[in-house]
């Protein structure tokens, strides 16, 4: 194993082995993986697999560390909330008095039903807002939208007009930055189809402030997610802080940067320091180019708040072997986890009992779902001690982006969700079964 989860930094993991008494748990000789607490033996006994595990004390642990960073300046995290949008984590967060970044209709609903005082700390991004989204948005009056382009913009003014109201706005600039990550997640580039081009912005913002029913009120950014060498967001800002300085030469009023989100975090032992020291890195270089602007900073962490907080359970199936290949077929698949086939992401995975036994002997196996998908599996070629059916293995870093991509696919019901909280658990989801699946269709 590359990282042991074990290996308590200064910064607690949400998931790390401890001793657990013999004979309480199953297969319990050894050290057993917990999440706070809870041995995730006990979870699997009671809620099945596969399954969704979060720790509730980690997110709250990272979101403070997050917001501690940005002491130095007046500022608000909205956590994003495609990141991971089930009502137990919103509630969680809304608790800790965030804002949220939406970007459909849909997420803004799920913000408004945990808490509907939190509109007023909402921003909603994307390129594909619809009036009714619009219509929505405005009568919740959330903080900011984030428009991406004149069309967009045109569609927001004339739904303001028709409720007799204005709409806070920024426009997301594409600052052309480009940032190291997968292609599929990289967005501060020319080429993608995120934000209008940094050069235009100018204009754009005088024909904005043209109309009765839009309020300009800052520039937002966001250039890419899994993100983790800090630089390109400062160089990202630099951009953003100069174009303010114009606009605010051309009379408007820039009462808000928005740094947009992306913070990447460790999936697979790359050595970055110590999550507080991290994020007060990142900070830094968010922070440093907007030196005597006086703006309100706004924040849109996903990944970084919840990834490392969650992992998905899972059991062995079945072990087989083509010629010489070694599978693992496991109770998850990509319909519950569709990183690893989406982006070729790697997702470090432990056994969730340890003993002398799985310690000392490993061999090399894909680890892969029932799906009828080649592109079905969790990891290739990995190196794992050697497990046998009806064992337990947890998927780590699952947090974000697991469950909120998990789909139907092959008539598959999408996983529970518990949310662990140093030894109690509360089931936050509950597992979906085959008649959810046809409940909506007729035939
Ligand atoms: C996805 C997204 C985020 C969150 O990104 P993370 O990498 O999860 O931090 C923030 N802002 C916008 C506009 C996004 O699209």
């Amino acid at each position: 194993m590359s990282r042991s989860p074990a290996n308590s930094a200064a910064f607690p993991p949400a998931f790390s082995y401890r001793e657990v008494r013999k004979g309480l748990f199953r297969r319990s000789s050894g050290t057993v993986l917990c999440c706070d607490e809870v041995p995730l033996t006990q979870l699997a006994d009671r809620f099945g697999t596969p399954l969704y595990i979060y720790s509730n004390s980690s997110i709250v642990r990272r979101m403070r560390a997050f917001d501690d960073a940005f002491g130095k300046i007046g500022h608000t995290v909205c956590y994003s909330v495609k990141a991971n949008s089930s009502l137990g984590i919103l509630r969680l967060i809304a608790g800790m008095r965030c804002g949220f970044d939406v970007v459909s209709g849909g997420e803004l609903e799920r913000v408004l039903q945990v808490d509907r005082r939190a509109a007023r700390k909402v921003v909603f991004s994307g390129v594909g807002k619809t009036k009714a989204e619009m219509r929505t948005a405005l009568k919740a009056k959330i903080l900011l939208f984030n428009v991406e382009s004149e069309s967009e913009l045109w569609a927001l003014a004339e739904t303001a007009a028709t409720l007799k109201e204005t709409a806070p706005m920024a426009l997301r600039v594409n600052p052309d930055v480009p940032a190291d990550t997968h292609p599929y997640i990289s967005t501060g580039l020319r080429k993608h189809k995120f934000g209008v081009p940094i050069a235009e912005a100018r204009e754009l913002y005088a024909r904005a402030s043209g109309s009765r029913h839009l309020r300009v009120a800052g520039i937002s950014v966001h250039i890419g997610s899994q993100i983790t060498d800090v630089a390109p967001f400062g160089a990202a800002m630099e951009r953003v802080a100069d174009l303010a300085r114009f606009l605010r030469e051309d009379g408007h009023r820039i009462d808000y940067v928005d740094a947009g989100g992306g913070l990447g975090i460790d999936y697979q032992n790359l050595s970055l320091p110590d999550y507080s020291e991290y994020v007060s890195l990142y900070a830094q270089a968010v922070m440093r180019p907007l030196r005597g602007l006086k703006v309100h900073l706004l924040l849109e962490p996903g990944r970084s708040i919840v990834g490392p907080a969650g992992a998905l359970l899972t059991s062995v199936l079945y072990r087989k072997t083509n010629d010489s290949k070694k599978f693992l077929v496991v109770d998850a698949a990509m319909n519950d986890l569709l990183r690893p086939s989406l982006y070729g992401a790697y997702h470090e995975i432990v056994p969730v009992v340890m003993n002398s036994r799985s310690a000392a002997r490993r061999e090399s196996v894909d680890v892969v779902g029932p799906v009828c998908e080649t592109g079905d599996f969790l990891a290739r070629d990995r190196e794992l001690p050697i497990l046998g059916e009806g064992d337990l293995l947890a998927i780590l870093d699952a947090g974000a982006y697991g469950m909120v991509q998990a789909s139907n696919y092959n008539t598959r019901p999408r996983p529970a969700e518990v949310l662990v909280n140093g030894r109690s658990m509360k089931l936050i989801r509950r597992r979906e079964s085959v008649a959810d699946l046809f409940r909506q269709e007729s035939f």
